[in-house]
């Protein structure tokens, strides 16, 4: 198992949560944001990093259903506060892809940008907000928190 990339200061920050903690917490991080703002949410696959986004999202003020963007890698919201993306980029194929889901236009804009596996974006990466998720060995039920 890879380790997911890790902010540098994490180890200062490391929460071990329960699903209803990990949500609380997305809430207030929510409510906190001020875009223009972009957050990355790395770990493995059930790590809940879609879990931790859609909190991100219900704190900032979207009120429609997050769903995974895992197919459309990108998926738009509003909240009274800004525009806001969910990006997955579990499936991305290619640079080009980046580009023709308007990567470079949506990391620059105005909005809240919240991205799932950005790893996968190399060195297109703009300066952001770094939270990890690791499994909690030996407890199914908790997830580590690592923030930046
Ligand atoms: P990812 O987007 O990282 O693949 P998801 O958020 O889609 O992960 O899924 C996380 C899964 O793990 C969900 O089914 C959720 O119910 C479960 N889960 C169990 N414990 C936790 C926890 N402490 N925090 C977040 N999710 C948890
Ligand atoms: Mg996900």
């Amino acid at each position: 198992m890879t380790r997911p990339l890790v902010p540098a200061l994490a180890a200062d920050s490391r929460l071990v949560l329960d699903e209803e903690e990990l949500r609380q917490w997305g809430i207030r991080f929510g409510q906190a944001a001020v875009a223009p703002l972009v957050v990355t949410l790395s770990g493995d696959l059930g790590a809940g990093k879609t879990t931790l986004a859609q909190a991100i999202c219900a704190g900032y003020g979207v009120s429609d259903a997050v769903t995974s963007p895992t197919y459309a890698l990108v998926q738009e919201y509003l909240s009274p506060r800004s525009v806001v993306y969910h990006i997955d980029l579990y499936r991305l194929e290619s640079e080009k892809q980046l580009t023709n889901i308007g990567w470079d236009e949506i990391v620059s804009g105005n909005g809240l940008v919240i991205i799932e596996w950005p790893e996968r974006a190399g060195e297109r990466l703009p300066p952001h907000v770094p939270i990890a998720l690791e499994y909690e060995p030996g407890d199914p039920t908790r997830r580590i928190l690592l923030a930046g």
